[in-house]
């Protein structure tokens, strides 16, 4: 008698396609997962229908990928109805696990939000206050759409995950050896953080380390950079001794940066304030005055450093937003 198929499940939350993206780049890979798997629900690429989902039994799904952050009602509802449904549960990819790129709108207000999208854009027609409403009545009928929340959350605020799979996206290594793992039935313990490493992107980064004392710091166009030497070390923004490793040192090996989509290292409670700890080590300074002017070259600090984990840090958010 053939095996039974794995049932499974992909979903998108507040995303932005990459993470599907990811899953489609491992090429001829996803092909055996058609073979051994059925895939009961993955928005991007087929019609399902939550209906469907809705009249499984629960656990009748073996894996669930959630990909996105909970920005609206209907993720927090897709994001509960598949941990119902499911055995696992992942986070898969920045977004779902920390919050993401979506997670910086946690620096302003739902009001600001709708007012730059709805009643200032150029494209909306002078006057138009229409914003969206979760229920509006039309010709005696009542639509309804998901509710925007105040905040952005990531996927483990909401619901209990099993797994989470780092990076933006994830690598197409790290999602086939999640997929063949569920299939062999060989996953780390719950909780874990699969396919990244218990180090930091330094300690696996092959450039040249020696004493790190900055007296300003650089975007990437500003300097040419020596490709053999620590970025750091030459002033250029890099979350390298903040990071999690796994994805193979990618950014510093193409000459970026590391932005931290890996999230924080084992260990580091806040992703952003180790960073600060890091940069504040290696100023070249001890007068108070070329201590800021040194920091003033280091532009929209919350943006590196909160890049992709504001709502899993320890202030979540801006006061009041
Ligand atoms: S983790 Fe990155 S690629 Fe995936 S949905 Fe979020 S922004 Fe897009
Ligand atoms: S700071 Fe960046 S470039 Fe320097 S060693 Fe760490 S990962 Fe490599
Ligand atoms: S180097 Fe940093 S930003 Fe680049 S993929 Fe790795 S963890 Fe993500």
């Amino acid at each position: 008698m053939a095996a039974k198929k794995l049932q499974i499940a992909l979903y998108w939350g507040a995303a932005c396609g990459g993470c599907d993206v990811a899953v489609l780049d491992t090429n001829e890979f996803i092909l055996t997962v058609g073979e051994a798997a059925d895939i009961r629900l993955w928005p991007i690429a087929a019609d399902g229908k939550y209906q469907d989902i809705e009249a499984m039994a629960d656990g009748e799904l073996d894996l669930s990928l959630f990909n996105g952050a909970v920005r609206n009602s209907e993720n927090e509802h897709i994001a509960k109805l598949l941990r119902r449904k499911s055995k696992l549960l992942v986070a898969f990819g920045s977004c779902a696990h920390l919050g993401g790129i979506p997670g910086l709108a946690n620096l302003t207000s739902k009001e600001d939000i709708f007012a730059t999208a709805y009643l200032g854009n150029a494209s909306i027609e002078p006057g138009n206050r229409t914003v969206p409403h979760p229920k509006t009545q039309v010709n005696g009928h009542s639509l309804e759409i998901p509710a925007f929340y105040r905040r952005v959350y990531r996927l483990s605020d909401v619901v209990d995950v099993d797994y989470f799979v780092p990076g933006c996206p994830p690598e197409p290594s790290q999602i086939k050896n999640v997929l063949l793992a569920v299939v062999k039935g060989e996953l780390p313990p719950k909780k874990s953080v699969v396919g990244a490493s218990e180090r930091t992107l330094c300690d696996d980064c092959a450039r040249r380390k020696t004493e790190k004392k900055v007296k300003r710091f650089y975007r990437p166009w500003e300097i040419i950079q020596d490709p053999e030497r620590c970025l750091l070390e030459q002033g250029i923004v890099c979350m390298g001794p903040a990071t999690r490793s796994g994805c193979g040192v990618r950014c510093p090996n193409s000459n970026q940066g590391c932005r931290g989509c890996y999230g924080p290292a084992p260990g580091v409670v806040d992703h952003g304030a180790k960073f600060l700890s890091a940069i504040s080590s290696i100023i070249d300074s001890k007068d108070p005055k070329e201590i800021d002017a040194i920091l003033g070259t280091l532009p929209d600090f919350i943006g590196i450093a909160y890049r992709f984990g504001l709502p899993a840090s320890i202030l979540q958010r801006r006061h009041g937003a």
